[in-house]
């Protein structure tokens, strides 16, 4: 019998095009207790809403540069208040959020007020050459975040979301050269925030090629964490 759910807060690290997107998706899917908050897709709603944030952000995003600490901070704390996952009993993983240690720093103070610190930090490790392979092929739905690719798992009709049939969307930053530029910035950042997690003992690591191999692995942990 399953025990009592504890709480999950967890992030989920890794590299552009590792699957964060992908795996979030799956464990909402696999454990409905589960929400999420993706800045990158919060960032591109924004964009598309044509608000002021918006329009910064894009300049950011295009260039593969990563916004300030302190207004994406902002943005994502805002966000986790306004849907009161600051509650100490609700579930919850962050994509793409916190990738700097002062990101970590200010996310931590914040959380510990409300004593609800991260409890999971997974860092999904795919090779660079599988990752450079997808980008070519990712497509995106803007409003939801799903992600697609061309050849692992594309939409049921060519071009359209499966859930709403809205059309799908290349990501600006997703071409060759603006997608180097990002993983630059993910390798200069990584490696402090990693040390960061791993001194709070919170930290665990999964390695794989493809999305299927790289889940089982997450939900062991994830099951591990709830006490199920
Ligand atoms: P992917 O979505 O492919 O796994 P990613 O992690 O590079 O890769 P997003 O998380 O969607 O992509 O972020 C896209 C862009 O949004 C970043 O390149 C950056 O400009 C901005 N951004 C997102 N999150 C942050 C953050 N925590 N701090 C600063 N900038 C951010
Ligand atoms: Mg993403």
């Amino acid at each position: 019998m399953a025990s009592a759910l504890r709480p999950l807060r967890l992030l989920l690290l890794g590299a552009p095009g590792s699957g964060k997107g992908t795996q979030t998706a799956r464990l909402l899917k696999q454990f409905p207790q589960i929400e999420s908050v993706s800045s990158g897709d919060l960032l591109r709603q924004q964009i598309k809403a044509g608000t002021p944030l918006g329009q910064k952000a894009s300049l950011y995003i295009s260039s593969g540069k990563l916004l300030s600490d302190e207004l994406i901070t902002k943005l994502i704390i805002t966000n986790l208040s306004n849907r009161k996952w600051m509650n100490s009993s609700a579930s919850w993983l962050l994509d793409g959020f916190p990738r700097t240690v002062k990101q970590a720093e200010l996310l931590d103070a914040e959380l510990g007020r409300h004593s609800a610190q991260l409890n999971l930090v997974v860092q999904l490790d795919v090779p660079e050459n599988v990752i450079l392979e997808r980008i070519e092929n990712r497509y995106v739905h803007v409003p939801s975040g799903r992600v697609y690719n061309l050849t692992y798992n594309p939409p049921r009709v060519p071009g359209k979301d499966d859930i709403t049939g809205e059309p799908l969307t290349k990501r600006s930053d997703d071409t060759y050269e603006v997608f180097g530029k990002r993983l630059k910035e993910y390798r200069r950042t990584v490696t402090p925030l990693i040390d960061h997690y791993a001194k709070s003992g919170i930290l665990e690591k999964v390695t794989g090629e493809t999305s299927d191999i790289i889940f089982p692995q997450l939900v062991k942990l994830v099951s591990e964490k709830f006490g199920e």
